[in-house]
């Protein structure tokens, strides 16, 4: 759906009425384009004591060929970035009257190990906020609080949390804040999360807090095969519900654009929009309803002969009634789409081992199964169902390296939030960080992210695709 306000705010006309009304002016956000290179520009990185992250991040940065800068007054001695092959100099800091010279921030603060060490956190984006340019990216390393060895350090590298969402939500102009735990043992694995975070395709992922695990005792399927990373999914197989229209049409279109086969299912109402969604991706369509009681043994016979690499749970529904309004039938309508058929197809592809070793599980769910939501409750005791059933089933199947994780987008411009009584899809699009609604795309995206074969070190979680709404944590 449009949003004229931010077509509005971003012409000539409109931007000058916004600044003298003092309205906000949401920035149009930069996604990923295939004829667009994904990288580019000036990252400046800081570090606190002892960085740990820094050939990891030396990798990145010699892979996707940017420039870096290590910054001096933030602790990163050019001895100590030079030996780990980080490109030095002087950084100077842009006065207010000419920001944007950096694409990005990244800070390694995986050495710190005492709440009396933060300051470098201070004096690293004190200097280099105002110089990222629109639509920059920062991104905090740090060590899962849970695997630290004192109280001291679990304190310490807590605090990365409150201190990255707030960054999110200060630096405004599109610009994305995000922190990623790397486990020890796990620091081959971050690639792939760090080109996600520092790329568009994370354009509406903001304020999230991603852990990177080790793949140690996750079996030799864990171990991410040699990919492309142009067709990192070529090769592969994935199933899409819901696939027809709005997010799981995205999805279906990013997944066959990074090199998966896609079999995409919807109901048989909606199998004109699905043929033709499938046809131009070159994939299948299933015309099944997937809460019927038959759909699973259905869905398993149809993929069984070669199985499947990739499971997106996307097909979901709303029926909003508050709770003294709504009929038992809408209340289980929606809990048996959105939740139990999930559950039931995912108990019959495992059990008939049609999910390949190594395999991909994505369960759509939404900041309303999050923070709850008014007139919702239906909807969002199936969403926090998705995010319990996520973390539940995770290690259950890591000994076979399958990974299952959550999104969770807010507001999204679809057919669903179309439907909306204008207010609430006005409150809906502007409370969060980045003053808009964000697009199927960046759900999709997202997923792609998580269904890479370099993300087997994520399991269990979810991210939020919500601009960092307000609504939530
Ligand atoms: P949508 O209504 O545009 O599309 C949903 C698709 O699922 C439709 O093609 C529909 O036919 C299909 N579907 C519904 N019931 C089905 C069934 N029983 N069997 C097979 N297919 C079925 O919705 P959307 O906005 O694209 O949402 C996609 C997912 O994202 C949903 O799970 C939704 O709850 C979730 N979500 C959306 C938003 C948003 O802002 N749009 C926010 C949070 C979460």
């Amino acid at each position: 759906m449009n949003d004229s306000y931010l077509n509005f705010v971003n012409s000539p006309l409109g931007a000058r009425l916004a600044r003298s009304l003092g309205l906000p002016k949401p920035e149009v956000l930069r996604r990923h384009r295939a004829d667009e290179p994904e990288f580019g520009g000036v990252v400046a990185i800081g570090a606190g004591r002892e960085p740990q992250l820094l050939d990891a991040l030396a990798n990145l940065v010699a892979s996707i060929g940017v420039t870096s800068v290590a910054h001096e007054s933030a602790g990163l001695w050019v001895p100590l970035a030079t030996r780990h092959g980080l490109m030095t100099g002087r950084f100077e800091p842009a006065d207010s009257g000419s920001p944007g010279r950096l694409a990005a921030l990244l800070f390694d603060a995986s050495g710190i190990d005492d709440s009396s060490q933060l300051e470098p956190l201070h004096g690293f984006f004190h200097d280099t906020l105002r110089s990222l340019g629109k639509c920059g990216r920062i991104v905090v390393l740090g060590r899962p609080p849970e695997s630290c060895a004192s109280p001291r350090q679990w304190t310490a590298q807590r605090a990365l949390e409150g201190f990255t969402r707030s960054l999110g939500k200060e630096a405004r102009r599109g610009i994305t804040a995000n922190l990623v735990y790397v486990e020890h043992g796990a620091e081959s694995g971050v690639e792939t999360s760090l080109r996600f975070f520092l790329s568009p395709r994370s354009a509406y992922v903001s304020g999230q807090v991603v852990r990177i695990g080790s793949t140690a005792g996750a079996g030799p399927q864990a171990a991410a095969p040699a990919f492309d990373w142009k067709a990192p999914l070529a090769g592969r197989r994935a199933v899409v519900t819901g696939a027809a229209r709005g997010i799981g049409a995205s999805i279906a279109s990013v997944l066959a654009a990074e090199g998966a086969h896609v079999i995409g299912i919807d109901i048989p109402a909606a199998r004109d929009a699905l043929d033709l969604t499938m046809r131009q991706l070159n994939g299948t369509a299933l015309a099944f309803d997937i809460a019927a009681p038959e759909a699973p043994a259905q869905i398993a016979a149809a993929l069984d002969e070669q199985g499947v690499d990739i499971v997106v749970h996307n097909a979901g529904i709303t029926r909003d009634k508050t709770i003294a309004k709504m009929t038992a039938s809408v209340w289980q309508s929606v809990i048996d789409i959105n939740l139990c058929a999930q559950e039931r197809i995912d108990d019959a592809l495992l059990a008939a081992g049609i999910v390949r070793d190594g395999g991909r599980i994505i369960g759509v769910s939404s900041i309303s199964g999050i923070a709850g939501n008014l007139g919702q409750t239906n909807y969002a005791t199936s969403k926090a169902g998705v995010i319990g059933r996520v973390q539940g089933m995770a290690p259950h199947l890591r000994a076979r390296g399958i990974t299952i994780n959550a999104v969770a987008p807010g507001f999204i411009e679809t057919q669903m939030t179309a439907r909306m009584p204008f207010t609430l899809r006005e409150a809906g699009r502007r409370m969060n960080a980045m003053s808009q609604g964000g697009q199927p795309v960046d759900v999709a995206q997202t997923i792609a992210w998580l269904a890479h074969p370099g993300s087997a070190g994520i399991t269990g979680q979810v991210v939020r695709v919500c601009g960092q709404s307000l609504i939530g944590a």
